[in-house]
């Protein structure tokens, strides 16, 4: 599939008079009809909400576009809960799916009503002691161990993950929370990451379902939700299909009526924590060509570096990445894109084809829309990008301001070398 651009180059020029490169860029038309379409999916199912995964793009105001499509939020934090409550989100709308958790998120998230997933058997007391008393409603990740397999290979080894509770903790655990006097529970997995494969869901609930099956059976749990969580993927790579959303409902529509509904589970809520799948594609990096050497390699730099975005660094992975104005001309150049850290690791694309790229070029790192923003972080004290959201109707607005020097040394006012930092520097207009 032919990766677009939300935006052209003269847009592009247009945007950075005003919001000076690099900078994200959402499209709030693919947002919506992407999670309309996730709704739409899922509408047999009763109860479905998905919560999305907060972690992935903490913006208010992309996530407040979700909420017009039912959705709530998945938060793993202090601040990802404080957001969600923010927001205005009844505790119903909010998921707490932590591990190795802290005390204190485990009181707020009960403050707030958000309900508790737990990652461990042993976090049942924990949270005894730190509540007093369990919630009416609980719920326990489940991780099977070994290695998940599809018709297509392996698709991820969750015997290596940290998260969840065995097989055999998930029934002792739902025992004992029931003794505690928790009334209703959910079960809760996520066993393969960017799946780009429309069975991964179907067959994640068809273990699920028959696990509920069998912890209703043994236990007399309630069982109210089964959250199928994140993982449902997105095609970074152009020659890649992507999932179509559709058919995975219709995947887990099947299982559900072949195992839960005739178990006498018809009345089950799916819930989904996805991140990637509702944001990934419909966020942007707009970054510009300000060098381009000529060594062992052919190099071109830009003016966003992994702070902006991490994924490349960290893992590898694929962005695509698109030279506005020149979308139609060959690929007959081979670069390395980078950015501006003291790390080699920092490059955007290795060895790729790319139409001759000259300084001022506009070039649209794709697929930067989860995960993306939210992995930054400030080495070589470099600050973070603003991020701007694309309107329907083609305006632009801020949705996050770029930082300034003095969020980067904020914490360092304990000291005093703090009153002689010269703010001006960027107060007068000298950027980054
Ligand atoms: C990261 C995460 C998600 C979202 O994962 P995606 O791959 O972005 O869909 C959902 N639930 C939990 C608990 C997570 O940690």
């Amino acid at each position: 599939m032919k990766k677009a651009p939300f935006i052209t180059k003269q847009q592009a020029e247009e945007i950075s008079k005003k919001y000076p490169t690099p900078f994200y860029l959402y499209d709030e038309k693919g947002i919506r009809e992407n999670a309309r379409a996730v709704q739409e999916a899922f509408s047999w199912n009763k109860g479905f909400k998905e919560y999305f995964a907060v972690k992935a793009t903490p913006n208010p105001a992309l996530i407040q576009i979700l909420r017009e499509y039912g959705c709530g939020c998945d938060c793993s934090s202090l601040t990802e809960l404080m957001l969600s409550k923010a927001m205005g989100l009844p505790g119903s709308d909010i998921m707490f799916s932590s591990n190795d958790t802290p005390a204190e998120e485990y009181a707020y998230a009960d403050k707030i009503g958000a309900i508790i997933n737990l990652d461990d058997i042993t976090h049942i007391e924990f949270v005894e002691e730190i509540l007093g008393k369990l919630p009416e409603t609980m719920s326990c990740r489940y991780n099977p161990g070994g290695v998940f397999k599809m018709s297509n290979g392996i698709m991820d080894n969750p015997g290596d993950a940290k998260y969840g509770f065995t097989t055999e903790q998930m029934f002792e655990g739902f025992r004992i929370l029931k003794e505690k006097g928790v009334k209703h529970f959910g079960i809760h997995a996520f066993l393969a990451s960017n799946t780009v494969t429309n069975e991964y869901y179907p067959q994640l609930a068809g273990e699920l379902f028959e696990l509920a099956v069998k912890l209703e059976k043994e236990t007399g749990a309630d069982i109210q939700f089964i959250n199928l969580s994140g993982g449902v993927g997105i095609p970074y790579r152009p020659e890649q299909m992507p999932n179509d959303i559709r058919v995975i409902g219709e995947g887990v529509r099947k299982v559900y009526e072949e195992i839960l509904t005739p178990a006498g589970m018809g009345d089950v809520a799916i819930y989904t924590e996805m991140g990637r799948f509702m944001m990934g594609p419909y966020g942007q990096v707009v970054t510009k060509a300000i060098h381009e050497k000529h060594t062992h390699k052919e190099y071109i730099g830009v003016d966003a570096c992994a702070v902006n975005l991490m994924r490349p660094a960290m893992y590898g992975a694929y962005h695509h990445i698109t030279v506005l104005g020149k979308e139609d001309e060959p690929c007959d150049h081979m670069y390395d894109v980078t950015g501006s850290l003291c790390e080699n690791n920092d490059k955007f694309a290795i060895d790729r084809m790319l139409p001759k790229i000259d300084m001022g070029d506009y070039l649209v790192l794709h697929d930067a829309g989860a995960h993306g923003y939210a992995m930054g972080y400030n080495y070589n004290g470099k600050l973070k990008c603003a991020e701007l959201l694309l309107r329907e109707n083609g305006d632009v607005t801020m949705i996050r301001r770029a930082e300034t020097p003095r969020d980067y040394f904020a914490t360092l006012d304990v000291l005093p070398v703090y009153e002689k930092i010269d703010f001006d520097v960027t107060e007068q207009g000298i950027r980054q």
